[in-house]
């Protein structure tokens, strides 16, 4: 079942996003065993993405190959367990991290690819900089040692209002049109999950985060 919904997917992707980017799949590895996430790398997936710290590190000599990607809510006091390892920093949602994850990063003599979580919902339960002020962030942010900005992520809230998520992933692809403007750095838009993906594709993202669409329901019980 993983190889045949990965291949299913990674067909569906294959035309890019409308806007002639290229997409990445990550898949969202929460929960699955290295077992799984071996099934899902061998059928084609390049880059996984963890949540939680303690899931990176197990996993992470048993699963062989993929860009390891880090996109769950980041504690500062463990970033010193990703640098190095981490292929990107999707999450980064306050100044304190980032510049945690900047100074740690001059530490081990290495650069670390971040992107600028935006609450684009203003959900209280959810991490992330209001959409307002996500340029002067940026702006703050990109030149900052050890740090580079690779663009935005996002999660839309949960909704049946289909043309409200889609205005909200418009708002999401004009923050980040505006970077690309003027930093050639700024290469990725992290929006879409496995209940809103098509949609946020048809807003602009280039990169997606898909569990349950690759590896069916999550079971939390199994860790
Ligand atoms: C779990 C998770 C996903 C994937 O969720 P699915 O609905 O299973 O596709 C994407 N992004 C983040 C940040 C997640 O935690």
């Amino acid at each position: 079942m993983i190889e045949q919904n990965v291949q299913a997917l990674l067909n569906e992707i294959s035309n890019g996003n409308g806007y002639g980017e290229k997409i990445t799949l990550v898949a969202a590895t929460k929960t699955r065993t290295a077992d799984e996430i071996n099934r899902a790398i061998s059928a084609g997936i390049s880059d996984i993405g963890e949540n939680k710290v303690q899931e990176f590190r197990d996993k992470f000599d048993a699963v062989q190959g993929g860009n390891r990607h880090f996109i769950g809510h980041l504690q500062t006091n463990k970033v010193k367990y990703l640098i190095g390892k981490t292929y990107l920093y999707h999450s980064v949602d306050r100044d304190e991290l980032a510049r945690e994850i900047a100074k740690r990063s001059i530490q081990a003599e290495t650069v670390s690819d971040i992107l600028i979580q935006i609450n684009i919902g203003c959900e209280e339960s959810k991490g992330g900089y209001p959409l307002e002020n996500g340029f002067e962030v940026y702006q703050r942010l990109k030149n900052t040692e050890g740090l580079r900005v690779k663009g935005f992520m996002a999660m839309l809230p949960l909704s049946q209002d289909q043309t409200y998520l889609a205005e909200l992933s418009r708002q999401m692809r004009a923050l980040y049109d505006k970077a690309k403007a003027e930093d050639h750095m700024i290469c990725y838009l992290s929006m879409g999950m496995s209940s809103d993906w098509q949609l946020c594709l048809k807003g602009g993202a280039n990169m997606i985060r898909l569990g349950t669409a690759i590896f069916g329901q999550r079971d939390y019980k199994q860790i």
